[in-house]
């Protein structure tokens, strides 16, 4: 039976090596393949898109935003509709009676910003200035930030999902109780700019298809040989 709430801390302890960022993104695109990263060049896309992605699957999100974009042809469009009628559109996608209001708030505020909706300038600004005037949007966090950046404009900022923080803890990369927002700024930091995009997949895909929240697969894990496991 495998031990329980081991630490990055005993593991180092024990002289166990952890796989760099640079090890992991090797062997799991070897294990599952990788598309190449594409900028969408859509950033009020992934926006939206992030929003409507909270809490549900991607195939019911992708389902949403079809309906909304089916809808309402342009994002002013979303604005000036009544709300319950944004609710309607993206019922597919679970929560619409929170989400639509979400919805409405975060377009009006861009809307307010940068009423020709180009969020182009987001590729040349230093990036931490980039994260900072996303996540001032009210209901923009550090994830869904990093989603746009990432994501429309192929800059190196990191989401960190939930697969990615639970297979990042259980291999040591961070501490097991250090909260989602703070492990962003510590994984994002320990990954060269041009494995970013690569690391965030890579660590989606293995926690999907190997390393799940309940009962990871560990006999048949790439990583095995020098993960601590951490909490499994
Ligand atoms: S499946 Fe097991 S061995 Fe593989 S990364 Fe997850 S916890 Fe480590």
């Amino acid at each position: 039976m495998a031990t329980r709430a081991k630490t990055p801390t005993a593991a180092a302890k024990r002289g166990e090596r952890l796989w760099t960022p640079a090890e992991l993104i090797a062997i799991l695109d070897e294990a599952y393949g990788r598309a190449p990263q594409q900028a969408s060049n859509a950033p009020v896309f992934e926006l939206v898109l992030t929003l409507l992605s909270q809490h549900t699957s991607d195939r019911n999100s992708g389902q949403a935003m079809h309906r909304l974009i089916e809808r309402f042809p342009t994002w002013d469009a979303v604005i000036e509709a009544p709300v319950p009628e944004v609710e309607d559109a993206i019922r597919a996608g679970g929560l619409a009676p929170t989400k639509s209001k979400r919805l409405h708030a975060l377009l009006a505020e861009v809307k307010s910003r940068v009423p020709d909706w180009d969020l182009g300038f987001l590729r040349e600004l230093p990036l931490e200035e980039a994260k900072a005037w996303l996540t001032s949007i009210a209901g923009v966090g550090p994830k869904t930030a990093a989603c746009v950046l990432l994501f429309a404009l192929e800059r190196p900022a990191l989401p960190v999902d939930t697969h990615v923080e639970r297979v990042s803890k259980r291999l040591g990369l961070v501490p097991s109780k250090m909260p989602a927002d703070k492990a962003h700024a510590v994984l994002e930091a320990m990954i060269e700019p041009d494995e970013v995009y690569a690391f965030h997949v890579d660590l989606i895909q293995h926690g999907r298809r190997t390393c799940h929240a309940r009962g990871p697969k560990c006999d048949e894990c790439p990583l095995e040989k020098r993960c601590p496991k951490v909490g499994v």
